[in-house]
């Protein structure tokens, strides 16, 4: 059936690569971004060009005026509700263990990826109906820790856990789902933002399938997780990590 999905933080990653596959099944897609229109742009050309509706639009998911805008600009550029949202925007910063980290930096992550997945979950949740589905982006390092790399992200992504469990209780009886996925050591440009560009290729040997994971390989998790063959799947938190 098609669908209309908002993706936030799909200009380029996880969040392009699920754009493109939603693309490829018929849905119509909005293509949230912070900074670079020209790259969510590019997403929304090829998207085209597969034959759906898409549309570009700017917000800062810390933001709550641009949260309730994005979804209001979507459903408007999209010209149909939206059946879907995947919460994917996230951020990282620099390896450093805990004792180095400033309050500033704290606030930026946790205002972000957890602030700002709670107000896109509000607002899928204020606009979503019967049939609806929510999927979050969390990680490996919600189980692992990410000690002396990035324990401030891997707390906002346990939170992503727990928001899951709590939001799809609260939304299963209006016939809405919320599930997870946990990434392993995928290849995007995230790494590189934590100062060690090639650290999905370095590390991703010495996981079971001895491998990083690809952008793509998240998305069919999500896309499937979105779609109507897992209509009983809710609460779910799928492990999509090579085994990590
Ligand atoms: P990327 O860094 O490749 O892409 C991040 C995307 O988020 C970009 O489109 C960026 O847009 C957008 N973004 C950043 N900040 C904001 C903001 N404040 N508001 C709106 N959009 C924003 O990341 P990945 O594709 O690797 O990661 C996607 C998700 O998957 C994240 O939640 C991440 O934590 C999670 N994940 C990734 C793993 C990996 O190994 N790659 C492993 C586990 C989880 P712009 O450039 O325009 O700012």
């Amino acid at each position: 059936m098609s669908k209309a999905i908002l993706i936030t933080g799909a200009s380029r990653g996880i969040g392009r690569a699920t754009a493109l596959k939603a693309a490829h099944l018929g849905w119509d897609v909005a293509v949230n971004y912070a900074r670079d229109a020209d790259a969510a742009g590019a997403v929304v050309k090829a998207a085209g060009d597969l034959g759906v509706r898409a549309c570009a639009v700017q917000g800062d998911v810390s933001r709550e005026a641009d949260v309730i805008n994005m979804f209001s600009e979507s459903e408007a550029g999209l010209g149909r509700r939206l059946d879907g949202v995947v919460i994917n925007a996230g951020i990282l910063s620099t390896r450093c263990k805990l004792v180095d980290m400033s309050a500033e930096r704290l606030a930026r992550i946790f205002e972000v990826n957890v602030l700002g997945a709670y107000l896109c979950a509000r607002e899928a949740a204020r606009r979503l109906r019967r049939g609806g589905a929510i999927v979050i982006l969390s990680s490996m390092a919600a189980k692992l820790g990410a000690a002396n790399e990035y324990v401030d992200y891997a707390g906002s992504k346990g939170a992503m856990d727990t928001l899951t469990t709590g939001l799809s209780k609260e939304l299963g009886p209006e016939g809405i789902r919320v599930n997870a996925v946990r990434p392993g050591l995928i290849e995007t440009e995230i790494h590189a933002s934590g100062g060690y560009p090639a650290r999905a290729q370095d590390l991703g040997v010495h996981t079971p399938l001895g491998r990083a994971g690809t952008a793509e390989e998240v998305a069919e998790t999500i896309t499937w997780l979105m779609s109507d063959a897992a209509s009983y799947v809710t609460g779910g938190i799928l492990d999509v990590s090579g085994g990590r």
